[in-house]
């Protein structure tokens, strides 16, 4: 088996060679990364420059684009085998909820899914500097199962682990996504010329605290595990819409 490590944190961050090792036993694992910082930026393709590749190590690849970019290097740039599974991660710092539109992270896992191969984006709840052996660990555990199961192709997984120890940890609870509270904030101020800029901040989300939800079970000190799929359309609108009769 080949397993792609990639994430929307970038190269550096300690996550990567913490799951490559937790994720040797399965197989080869390759990493390929954004060469900076890409977190929230979602599904973005580089389209407009070229692309570069750094070889930094054995299996360790940078490329300066984004999480998606760096999946698409893996399945159609012909430098590594064609990849059995996307793993992206471990982000620092939640993604649940409507946050997943946003996420480099599951970004990259659902680009695995389009690419037709099980993904798994995992996270850790904390804006705090974090050590990720133990998540890894975790999501090296996690994997032994839902491979046994046979996690089928396109599948996606979206896992985030409570800032605790692992023998803190309640448990792990499959879960839905749950719904997030906009406070989102455009802080307006002005620069050193005296020209006005805005830069988007806003607090940490508020979630609604719903039963079997991601935000919920994370809450409560469990591991949550959401599985999804990447078909959006509102069926049950099909249905009720039926009845405005459009027309042109
Ligand atoms: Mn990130």
């Amino acid at each position: 088996m080949h397993i792609l490590v990639t994430n929307d944190d970038g190269i550096a961050s300690p996550a990567l060679m913490q799951l490559k090792q937790q994720l040797t036993p399965f197989g080869r694992v390759t990493i390929i990364a954004p060469d900076r910082n890409q977190s929230a930026t979602s599904q973005a393709l580089t389209l407009h420059r070229p692309l570069r590749i750094h070889a930094l190590g054995e299996d360790v690849y940078s490329v300066d684009g984004t999480p998606t970019d760096c999946v698409l290097v893996a399945f159609h740039g012909k430098m590594v085998e064609r990849p059995d599974l996307v793993v992206s991660g471990i982000n620092h710092g939640p993604n649940m909820g409507e946050d997943v539109f946003y996420s480099g992270t599951v970004a990259a896992a659902i680009e695995g899914a389009l690419q037709g191969v099980p993904a798994i984006a995992a996270s850790l709840v904390t804006r705090q500097a974090s050590d990720f052996a133990e998540p890894a660990m975790l999501v090296a555990r996690l994997l032994r199962q839902v491979l046994s199961q046979g996690m089928p192709e396109r599948m996606l997984l979206n896992v985030n682990f409570p800032f605790r120890a692992m023998a803190d940890l309640a448990g792990v609870e499959l879960t839905r996504l749950g719904t997030r509270v906009y406070e989102d904030t455009l802080v307006k101020k002005v620069d050193p010329r005296g020209r006005e800029y805005y830069w988007i901040g806003g607090e940490d989300p508020i979630w609604r605290p719903e039963p079997g939800t991601d935000y919920h079970a994370v809450h409560s000190g469990h591991v949550s595990v959401t599985p999804m799929h990447l078909n959006l359309t509102d069926h049950a609108s099909i249905t009720t819409m039926a009845s405005w009769a459009l027309s042109l």
